[in-house]
């Protein structure tokens, strides 16, 4: 296809362009993982310049992803001007530094503001793009994002390192197996974004749809999503051609949307692309929820990415598919066909299966957020309990390995562990598990619990960091092994005995899981202020420093951002319904309530024999509601203020979470309950009928 890459700096490009020997030069430090070679950017950014400007690009910019979850960007001009006119300049030193004023970026106290300095770097394990805006194009420049003392700022370099921790402990596990030929082994995935489409008209005359991206009001529509008439349903006019110009978008940046369909709510799509690196993956979906929101305008609709916009239907999430290859071509999460891959699947799988159930609190904390909070254990997939779906055969499997019915004898080299007699596993299992977080879906795992509008790197480390660790653990037993297959089949036996509670195949929204999971001793975190305190627990913050992932300092930074992140949010959402409720549904209400009144009095004066109980009736029920909200409101307000005062973010947080949103869901129901009662002519928001099924 000839638009597919067409505005990325890719591998095709640099090979052609680039002197021969830089270009073997870059492409060891990309493969390679090596430290840029600072001698070959004066040449690639003279290349790369040429290129950008051939395709009208006037502007350059590093491109880099800080805690605030979404991307930023410094734009400068290419041009130079000199004594005799300008000149088109972009030096070497300008490719792989940049340095942005950055006080303004989250750092949670690693950076006062007095000492502003980040850096840019570029990383050139991910092909630089021109982006189309307007009538703009700019060379976009992917880069990590550090302060003046190195230390991380944004979400790409823990992501990048976590990689590596990944690559380094499951190239020693492949070396014990005896392989030669792998040197590196990078993590791959392939994230699935859900999100809702709606009218633009709708969204700007909500407050709450402006300012927090979700409907803090709203009745439910006599039709929710129950008769799943949506779900893969067929694709509306507005909705495909806006489709198309997304897919168009994207492939000209070098991502594969592959497959759209519609999702189970009203008004809701997904996107899918081809897994890739995770570094990639992890820049592609920036660009796709750009892309699919700045697309969205054009035609007149916006594109929500919150993990809840509308109550009561379905909320959005990004399945995140997670899963290693090695440079020579395996995808270590491959079951295969021969009893030698075989062991070697088994001890990765079991290396995901003690990873997961030692760090299932870590997996759940890189998945809180405000928004996310709605789905998570909200009687919704997934639940807040993490567990792992491994299907009744590899479960049986597992089993076996725990009982040590594989039996296991050295036989001159060769191994012979009972469990090789795995047989080769069906890809499409029939027994697929739509309940459950993380589940094996042939050959990769899917983390269900990431929210529609994460960022995936923070999950990706916590994935990336925990199963580097659990290799680690075999590993450093393994090597020092006299007997491999022997030790290998305790350690495995051992795992299995230890970790069997995380496997879970049943149905994860059930009541009976609840308890069941509570007796096997799982975490159930329910809320985003518990869930983040798992971020800096001694064990996570040791497992962070002794992967090279996070220093002790950063760790603590990122815990800090994040509560205060969910803080504002709260605080945001907090001051947008007592907007709403008093400069919209009250003010409505109240006139409502007048006309029902004089109506009541005009009927009564032509007769007193009329009946005007249903006028009367109406009255006292948005009375009662009015006056029910006036006294919400000002319970809000108060609630608000003393938290607000609480100086601890952590114990603000705890207060946002217990006071402020129960006074929401409080209010809203004062709000939802006139909305049902107010003439339709009158009331002043748009309605979920009419957000979600006008499109
Ligand atoms: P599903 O399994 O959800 O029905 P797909 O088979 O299309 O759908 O896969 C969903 C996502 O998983 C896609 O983005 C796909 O590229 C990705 N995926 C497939 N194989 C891998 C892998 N080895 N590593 C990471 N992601 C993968
Ligand atoms: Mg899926």
């Amino acid at each position: 296809m000839e638009i597919f890459g067409k505005n990325v700096f890719n591998q095709d490009v640099m090979r052609e362009k680039l002197p021969k020997a830089v270009y073997k030069n870059l492409k060891k430090t990309i493969d390679e993982g090596l430290p840029l070679d600072p001698s070959i950017a004066d040449v690639v950014a003279t290349v790369m310049r040429d290129w950008a400007i051939e395709r009208g690009a006037t502007h350059f910019t590093h491109w880099f992803q800080p805690m605030t979850g979404v991307t930023a960007e410094k734009h400068d001009s290419f041009i130079t001007p000199t004594d005799n006119g300008i000149l088109m300049e972009f030096s070497g030193k300008e490719l792989i530094k940049g340095e942005p004023d950055a006080s303004s970026f989250p750092s949670g106290g690693l950076r006062s503001t007095f000492e502003a300095r980040g850096y840019t770097a570029w990383d050139c394990t991910s092909p630089a793009f021109l982006r189309e805006e307007a009538d703009v194009i700019t060379l976009c420049i992917p880069t990590a994002f550090c302060s003046y003392t190195g230390e991380a700022l944004d979400k790409k370099t823990p992501l990048l390192r976590s990689m590596e921790a990944l690559s380094t402990q499951a190239t020693r596990i492949l070396k014990l197996f005896g392989n030669t030929t792998a040197t590196r082994v990078t993590s791959t995935v392939g994230p699935e974004q859900e999100y809702f489409l709606i009218d633009k008209s709708y969204f700007l005359d909500r407050l709450d749809l402006l300012m927090a991206g979700r409907t803090l009001f709203g009745a439910m529509p006599p039709k929710g999503q129950e008769m799943e008439d949506h779900y893969f349903g067929s694709i509306k006019e507005r909705v495909i051609s806006y489709m198309k110009e997304v897919n168009t978008e994207l492939w000209k940046l070098g991502v594969t949307a592959k497959t759209q369909h519609n999702e189970v709510a009203p008004g809701q799509f997904e996107l899918a692309p081809i897994f890739e690196t995770t570094n990639i993956a992890t820049d592609h979906n920036q660009m796709i929820m750009d892309v699919l929101k700045r697309i969205a305008i054009r035609h007149d609709m916006v594109c929500l990415l919150h993990e809840k916009p509308f109550a009561g239907v379905n909320g959005s999430g990004k399945h995140n598919n997670w899963s290693m290859s090695s440079n020579d071509g395996q995808n270590l999460l491959e079951p295969g066909h021969t009893p030698h891959d075989n062991i070697q699947f088994l001890t990765f799988l079991m290396a995901v299966i003690k990873a997961v159930d030692e760090h299932a609190g870590l997996l759940r904390a890189s998945c809180a957020n405000a928004g996310n909070d709605h789905r998570l254990g909200a009687n919704e997939a997934p639940p807040a309990i993490i567990s792992i779906f491994l299907g009744d055969q590899l479960a049986d499997i597992v089993d076996q390995i725990e009982k040590g019915g594989a039996k296991s004898s050295t036989k001159s080299g060769d191994m012979q562990i009972g469990v090789t007699t795995l047989p080769a596993l069906p890809k499409d299992t029939t027994d697929r598990n739509r309940t459950s977080p993380f589940a094996f879906t042939g050959n990769k795992f899917e983390f269900r619990m990431v929210g529609s509008s994460f960022s995936i790197a923070g999950p990706n480390v916590v994935i990336n960091t925990i199963i580097a660790d659990a290799l680690k653990q075999f590993a450093d037993k393994l090597e020092k092994s006299k007997d491999f297959s022997g030790d290998l089949q305790k350690i495995l036996q051992e795992t299995a005995r230890k970790h069997k509670r995380i496997v879970f195949n049943g149905n994860n929204y059930s009541d009976a899981w609840v308890k069941e999971a509570e007796k096997r001793g799982l975490k159930n975190i329910p809320n985003t202020p518990e869930a983040l305190k798992e971020l800096v627990t001694k064990e996570a913050v040791e497992l962070f420093v002794t992967h090279k992932v996070f220093t002790e300092k950063e760790v603590h930074s990122r815990y800090d951002i994040m509560v205060e992140q969910y803080n504002k949010t709260l605080n945001i959402e907090a001051r947008t319904m007592i907007d709403m409720a008093k400069h919209k549904i009250m003010p409505a209400a109240a006139s409502f309530a007048a006309e029902v009144a004089q109506s009541l009095s005009a009927v009564a004066a032509v007769s007193d024999k009329l009946d005007v109980s249903a006028q009367r009736e109406l009255l006292e029920n948005i009375s009662n509601s009015l006056s029910s909200m006036n006294k919400n409101v000002k319970a809000l307000e108060q609630t608000l203020d003393a938290t607000l005062k609480i100086s601890d973010v952590a114990e603000q947080a705890a207060a946002f979470r217990k006071n402020v949103f129960a006074r929401m869901l409080a209010l809203r129901a004062d709000g939802d309950a006139l909305e049902k009662i107010v003439s339709a002519d009158q009331w002043p928001l748009p309605t979920y009928a009419e957000m979600l099924f006008n499109l």
